[in-house]
This record gives C-alpha cells, sequence and structure tokens, in this order.
C-alpha cells in the first residue's frame, strides 16, 4: 500500500510551482457503474462506501488481498529496453464472478513497487481522467479493452516534467483502478527469453494456456507437433490483435504507445497514455509528442506495428511453438486483419457485402479526399447515414454534398463552384451507384436496413482530446462534474443524446492551436 508522502520531498526545491490542490484527501471523483457490475459491486459503492475510496486510493486493504507487481520487460520505440515491469502499477488480487469470470484488479498511479526503477510510481490527475475515460469510451464503442472502475484524487502532489523541461510542476495525484482477465503482454514473455531462461518462458506459457486458454490445456505440447498448444496459444494472441487494431482503425484511435509491453496478449487495448482519435483524417496523426518527428505509431502505423510486436511474441515462444509453426501463424495475422478491418469498413459505409478491388478503391479515394479537405473522421462516417436510394433528399451527387456541408461535414468551399466540390461530388456519385446496386441485388435490402447497420458502426460521439482537456481542466479547479458527463456520454456512443448535440461538433479551432492539447509520455 501506498503512503502519500510525495509532498514532503518538494518544498526544498523553490523551483517548483506548488498550486494549491483542489483535493486535499483521497477522493472518490468516478466510479463506472458498469464496471462494478463485472465485480458484483453495487452501482453506486464507489461514491457510497467510504472504504471504497481508501481501497482505491491504495491505502488500505481488504482481507484476501494480496498485492504485487508483475515484472515484464519490452522494445520501447522498437529497441529493447530489458526490464520494465509494473512500475506504477500494484494488482490487489483477482475477483471471481457470479458468472464465473475471472477480473483482475490493478492500481495504478499508487506508488513505488519493485520495478519503478527512477521513477515515482505515481500517477498525475490529468492522464488518469484519460485513461479512466478513455477505457470505459472504447468499451462502449465495443473495442476490447482494459476496464476503468474507478477515478481517485489521492490528496497529494506529484512532480513531473523536471527532466523534460527543467520546470517542475506540482500537479494533483490520482489512482485509477484497471480492470482485466489478465495484464500478461508480449513483454511478460520476452524478459525470461532475454536472460535465456527458456524454461521460466513456458511456465508463463504454460500459465496463460492454463488460466486463459484453458480449452488447449489438453492439447500436445510438443513442438514437434505441427498442432500443439503453444501453436494455438500463439494463433488466438495474433487474431485477437488483428482484430483489435481492425477497430482501431476504423474508428480512428490511435493508442500513441505501441511498445511490447503495451501489447496484451488478450488483444485488448491496453495502457492509455498520449493516445488520441482522429479529428480531422490524417493517416500520420501521432498524438504522443515524445514520437517526433519519427511518427512510429501514427495512425497509418498501426497494423504493421502489431505485426512487429506480434513478431517477438513469436521468437521468444518459437522453442516452445516449433519454428514452423510460429511462421504460419505470423503469416496469417494478414489475412485476419485484412478480414476483419474490410468488415468493418463495409458496415461504416453500408453496403452489404465487400468487393475488395473495387470497395478499397472507393475507400481510398473517401480517404484521400477527407485528407486533402481535413474532413473530420468520425462526422463524415455518421453523416453519411443522410444518404438515400428512394426519395430525393439526399440521393443525387450533388444533393449529398450540399447536405453534408450544410451539416458542416463538408468545408464551406464545397458550397461553391470549387475543386472541392467536384471531387466530393464525384466520389458521391460512384457511392450512391454502388449502395443503389445493393439495393438492386436485393428487394428486402433499403436505406433504412442499411442505415440501421451504420447507425451502429458510426458513432455520434467519440472522446475527444479537447473534450478530455475541458473535463481536466475543470477537475483541476476542483469540479469534477464534467468528468462525469463524459462518462455517461462515452457508455452511448452511437446514439443522440438530447442536450449534447455541442458534444459531437467537429474540434474547435482552439484545440489545434500548438501546445493546446498535447499529451507526451509525461504522466
Ligand atoms: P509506458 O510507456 O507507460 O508503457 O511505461 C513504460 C514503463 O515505465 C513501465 O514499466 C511503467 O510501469 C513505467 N512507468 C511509467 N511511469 C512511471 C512512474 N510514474 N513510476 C514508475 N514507473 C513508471
Ligand atoms: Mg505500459
Ligand atoms: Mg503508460
Amino acid at each position: 500500500p501506498a503512503t502519500n508522502d510525495q509532498s514532503n520531498m518538494l518544498g526544498e526545491k523553490g523551483a517548483v510551482a506548488a498550486a494549491g490542490l483542489a483535493y486535499k484527501q483521497p477522493t472518490m471523483l468516478a466510479w463506472s457503474p458498469g464496471t462494478a457490475s463485472l465485480l458484483d459491486l453495487a452501482e453506486s459503492e464507489g461514491y457510497t462506501n467510504p472504504l471504497a475510496v481508501r481501497v482505491f486510493a491504495g491505502i488500505e486493504l481488504l482481507p484476501g488481498m494480496e498485492p504485487y507487481a508483475a515484472c515484464y520487460g519490452g522494445h520501447q520505440f522498437g529497441n529493447w529496453a530489458g526490464q520494465l515491469g509494473d512500475g506504477r502499477a500494484i494488482t490487489l488480487g483477482e475477483v471471481i464472478n457470479s458468472r464465473d469470470e475471472r477480473w483482475e484488479l490493478q492500481l495504478k498511479g499508487a506508488g513505488r513497487t519493485p520495478y519503478s526503477r527512477f521513477a515515482d510510481g505515481r500517477a498525475v490527475l490529468r492522464s488518469s481522467i484519460r485513461e479512466f475515460l478513455c477505457s470505459e469510451a472504447m468499451h462502449y464503442l465495443g473495442i476490447p479493452t482494459t476496464r476503468a472502475l474507478s477515478l481517485v484524487a489521492t490528496g497529494a502532489g506529484v512532480v513531473r516534467d523536471m527532466f523534460y523541461s527543467g520546470n517542475a510542476r506540482l500537479e494533483p495525484g490520482a489512482v485509477v483502478c484497471r480492470v482485466a482477465p489478465s495484464f500478461l503482454r508480449v513483454g511478460s514473455f520476452e524478459l525470461p527469453v532475454s536472460r535465456g531462461d527458456q524454461d521460466l518462458t513456458k511456465q508463463v506459457a504454460d500459465y496463460a494456456i492454463k488460466v486463459h486458454f484453458p480449452d488447449l490445456a489438453d492439447m500436445s505440447k510438443d513442438p514437434a507437433d505441427e498442432h500443439n498448444a503453444y501453436a494455438e496459444f500463439l494463433r488466438r494472441v495474433i487474431r485477437s490483435n488483428a482484430e483489435l487494431v481492425a477497430c482501431w482503425q476504423t474508428i480512428g484511435f490511435v493508442h500513441g504507445v505501441l511498445n511490447t509491453d503495451n501489447t496484451s496478449i488478450l488483444g485488448l487495448t491496453i495502457d492509455y497514455g498520449p493516445y488520441g482519435f482522429l479529428d480531422e483524417y490524417d493517416p500520420t496523426y501521432t498524438p504522443n509528442t515524445t514520437d517526433m518527428p519519427g511518427r512510429r505509431y501514427c495512425y497509418a502505423r498501426q497494423p504493421g506495428i502489431i505485426l512487429w510486436n506480434l513478431l517477438q511474441l513469436a521468437q521468444s515462444i518459437a522453442h516452445l511453438t516449433g519454428v514452423p509453426a510460429a511462421e504460419r501463424e505470423l503469416n496469417a495475422f494478414k489475412g485476419y486483419f485484412e478480414e476483419c478491418v474490410s468488415d468493418r469498413w463495409r458496415q461504416k459505409l453500408g453496403f452489404k457485402s465487400w468487393a475488395d478491388e473495387q470497395d478499397n478503391a472507393l475507400l481510398g479515394s473517401l480517404l484521400d479526399s477527407m485528407q486533402k479537405d481535413k474532413v473530420d473522421f468520425t462526422n463524415l462516417f455518421r453523416g453519411l447515414n443522410t444518404v438515400r436510394v428512394t426519395g430525393n433528399d439526399c440521393s443525387t451527387s450533388t444533393s449529398c454534398v450540399d447536405v453534408l456541408t450544410g451539416l458542416n461535414v463538408l468545408p464551406r468551399s464545397c458550397l461553391e463552384e470549387s475543386e472541392a466540390r467536384g471531387r466530393w461530388s464525384s466520389w458521391f456519385g460512384l457511392y450512391l451507384e454502388r449502395v443503389a446496386k445493393d439495393c438492386e441485388a436485393d428487394a428486402g435490402w433499403t436505406d433504412e436496413s442499411r442505415i440501421a447497420m451504420m447507425n451502429k458502426a458510426n458513432p455520434v460521439y467519440i472522446l475527444r482530446n479537447y473534450l478530455c482537456q475541458r473535463a481536466i481542466d475543470a477537475a483541476e479547479q476542483g469540479d469534477e462534474s464534467e468528468i462525469l458527463r463524459l462518462l455517461k456520454l462515452v457508455q452511448n456512443p452511437f446514439e443522440d443524446q438530447p442536450g449534447m448535440e455541442e458534444y459531437r461538433e467537429n474540434a474547435p479551432s482552439w484545440s489545434k492551436r500548438p501546445g493546446v492539447c498535447v499529451n507526451s509520455c509525461s504522466s
């Protein structure tokens, strides 16, 4: 358990700009009712039970909790970084709920662990708010992720940015309780291998199979067998991560720090740091300022990076799977990814099936135009639900352009004769033809059925960076109401929510000014 001793180490150094901290003692800022229900906890337990604040601030243990930090290694930005480990994550234990599901509870930011290295084991409020909200946002978008149960302000200060800028700041500290069936990652396998300990690697793999893939436990463990348990384990890790990155690409999520220690063996989105959702479509979008100018982890590179991370896993366990099986499973990644990603684009565009060459070209030219005209990714796809094959509101290429410009999805320049208008009306011409073809082939396939499908694939609301930033600014002044408003918003992202119209608008221009909504590895 942590001690809230951070404020003591400040005083001496006059350089620390110590603003008054809004929260003077541990305070439950937010509690996710959805995650609570996974643990058979009451929807409001976090607010009503004073013990919850202490437990989830990391200052009290419940009977049966045996905290530990896990040891793992990782490749950071493509380089082997050696041992890393849970530097600020502390597992409290596992809950097996009434549905017999296993959930591990982990505090992030509760203080030093044996793997904290030079750092303090703490987390600042701003990054904890971001992790809490995005974990839940991703879940309700239907994207595999670790969950978040609670967000507690510790009441203590945390010093940040002294190494980056030489300009230390005292920031409010916080702890998130995150929840997942497992936090095992690629780096959990890389570390024992790097030490030449193949037997320990096998123990980790056997543990993962026994607990998380029990249906594989009876398979052969002989690497000479083509279809042994380890090869099947590798196949599942590869498949779930291929599906995960297909989700990211089609929802416009950029993780920001796709190191191998942040790649889950269950294919969960894990470790929310300097992530971001696309506003204007830009394949080079890189939310992490620490990743400049290389942009290793930009939007367009994520599928390739995930494959690279999976290669590190395959190499780590090749002595268990056998080399031919490892190669075979890695080669299957591309097929899994393409199958999943094209099915998701299909739903977003509203097609009955995906005709590879033709539909990829149509999607490609859409994305090209979005990039040229700085079109908002989320609002463009949602806006396609205005297009009709029948009726005459939005059923010609020019009326589509007019309607979407009126909705502020396409740039104002599309209202007059311009290059942009020409580009978009020719795209809508092709799109209308494509959509009509589906209707001609199947009389049961109507505007209504198409749009119902699209509305489940294209969210109205995403957790835009600037929305998070507004919630952070208010919370740093002691007002957590915006966090709660966003939590409610992200729980229902596919439906219009009355009174929340402002939250679906394109990101405002102030949020794009240099230095306003930037995130780095400092957290
Ligand atoms: P990340 O880039 O967030 O995946 O973190 C990389 C490594 O640094 C992990 O081993 C973290 O546990 C560790 N780490 C990050 N922040 C802190 C901190 N404030 N205190 C201790 N360890 C940290
Ligand atoms: Mg990490
Ligand atoms: Mg992190």
